[in-house]
């Protein structure tokens, strides 16, 4: 069985209403998944509801970096965003949140401030941290280690893009690396590179659908059934089968994400 760890099932971009999606993903091996919130004000409430909606469906709640500068997603105390956090079994994670230089849709100081923010409400409630980072390696780790400051962080470098540097540091942090579709595609040699070097017990698998479909998706609308393909790539690229891989990254799934119940 694999789990998704990362999509977006009720994103306006998504070609399938999410009881299709969900019925195809269990219908292709994937027993479980983690429908990821965007805003606090903005999508939380839908992607908690379709969380709870189905039965292996969890979900998190957090400000993407591109969001946020928007005053209603400032607005969210730390008091509130790690009231909301622990309001329900379903809600394991907070994020997505991180910094995207790459895009710069929010200013860099809304958006560092957001992050401090979050990772404040992970070391609050001990849920693990789901970071977004595109072009902004130093700044991320700077923050995560500043914030933590010995303190116990966990989390994920979601569909993780960045160069090795990155990623040793992250490891070093003790943070989990999930790799998306981009391991797929044709140009990504060096991501390929440095997913052999991160060790079996620290991967975990996703989508981040409806973006980024792997082979042989590409191009095409993305759902979590096809989490599938980017799970297999990553088996043989670590030489190993891909029952087993499917095993390490859900085992490796559960112990970060400690409320995960299945049913
Ligand atoms: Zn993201
Ligand atoms: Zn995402």
């Amino acid at each position: 069985m694999w789990i998704d760890s990362h999509c977006h099932l009720t994103h306006e971009k998504m070609a399938l209403p999410p009881e299709q999606l969900v019925n195809n993903a269990k219908s292709g091996g994937v027993g479980g998944m983690l429908n990821i919130s965007c805003q606090i004000n903005g999508d939380f409430p839908d992607v908690l509801a379709t969380a709870k909606k189905f039965d292996n469906v969890w979900c998190s709640v957090g400000t993407h970096p591109h969001d946020a500068g928007l005053e209603t997603e400032k607005s969210v105390t730390l008091e509130k965003l790690i009231e909301i956090a622990n309001s329900g079994s379903k809600i394991i994670g907070i994020g997505e949140s991180g910094l995207d230089y790459y895009y710069d849709r929010s200013p860099r100081g809304d958006q560092q401030e957001s992050f401090r923010k979050h990772i404040r409400a992970c070391i609050e409630t001990g849920l693990p941290l789901i970071v977004h980072t595109r072009d902004a390696e130093d700044d991320t780790i700077a923050i995560m280690r500043e914030e933590a400051d010995g303190k116990e962080l966990t989390g994920v470098m979601h569909c993780f893009s960045s160069g090795p540097d990155l990623a040793a540091k992250a490891l070093d942090f003790g943070f989990y690396i999930s790799f998306s579709g981009i391991l797929t595609f044709n140009k990504s040699d060096q991501l390929r590179e440095i997913a052999k070097t991160v060790p079996l017990e620290r991967l975990l698998v996703e989508t981040d659908a409806p973006y980024l479909a792997p082979v042989p998706h590409r191009g095409k609308d993305n759902e979590p059934a096809y989490v599938v393909h980017t799970g297999k790539f990553l088996a043989e690229l670590k030489g190993i089968s891909e029952n087993e891989m499917a095993r390490i990254t859900t085992e490796n799934f559960f112990r970060l994400f400690k409320k995960a119940k299945l049913s």
